[in-house]
């Protein structure tokens, strides 16, 4: 049964949205604040996290940042301001849908399921291209191994290549790859994001030049999907 955490601080659409995701054969949980859907989610775990925008301790941006820094579970943004979806999207938090208030209940269940449909597939998916694609990412050597071949990484460019690889075709932006591989908060620019992914790139390429495995998608980010032209 899919667990569906509900951060929400007004009792009433919480128990609401807890009645209709009930009904849909969910299982919800209630966090009221930002702090504590966090401590939720990283003691239970959860299959989609319905995060209303204004809590009472923390941004929910703020939250929102934090659950991906953290995970890759699929957020739905909540806000009571249609105006700041735009603004939501341009900040690149991650978030996988947002719904504006007020919602009726059905909808948010729709979206859900179909949310849950989704991150089922790209799973699927992404099992097919890990089994392919044939690369093996050693952590206790921090090397990457490929057709034989070994090359040694650092720290840095090791997490940037596992972060892309576990999930093939999906584009991640540099700031996502920031908040993945430094959890200090330390304010680390995306010039530094690009000149790492340069140089994992040319090792890459040294070792296997007719190996592709790191896109770039202009504006957007990277993405890893492993085009072999060897044969
Ligand atoms: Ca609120």
């Amino acid at each position: 049964m899919a667990r569906i955490l509900i951060i929400e601080d007004e009792p009433k659409i919480a128990s609401l949205l807890s009645d209709y995701l009930g009904h849909a054969g969910y299982e919800p949980i209630i966090a009221e604040t930002g702090g504590g859907g966090l401590a939720v989610l990283q003691q239970q775990g959860a299959d989609v996290v319905l995060l209303d925008l204004m809590l009472p301790d923390m941004d929910g941006l703020e939250v929102c940042k934090q659950i991906r820094a953290a995970s890759d579970t699929p957020v739905i943004m909540v806000t009571a301001r249609v105006e700041e979806v735009d603004r939501l999207v341009g900040l690149e938090l991650g978030a996988d849908d947002y719904i504006c208030k007020p919602f009726s209940p059905r909808e948010v269940v729709a979206r859900v399921k179909a949310l849950l449909r989704r991150v089922a597939a790209l799973q699927v998916d992404s099992q097919d291209k890990a089994d392919l694609s044939g690369l093996t990412l050693d952590e206790d050597r921090i090397e990457a191994r490929y057709r034989g071949q070994s090359i040694t990484l650092t720290v840095v460019e090791f997490a940037l290549l596992k972060t892309l690889a576990e999930r093939p075709g999906h584009i991640r932006s540099r700031q996502q790859l920031i908040d993945r591989i430094y959890n200090d908060n330390r304010v680390v620019s995306d010039r530094t994001v690009d000149s790492h992914i340069k140089k994992l790139r040319r090792k890459l390429a040294d070792t296997f030049p007719n190996v592709e495995f790191i896109h770039s998608i202009y504006g957007a980010g990277y993405r890893f999907e492993l085009t072999d032209n060897e044969d």
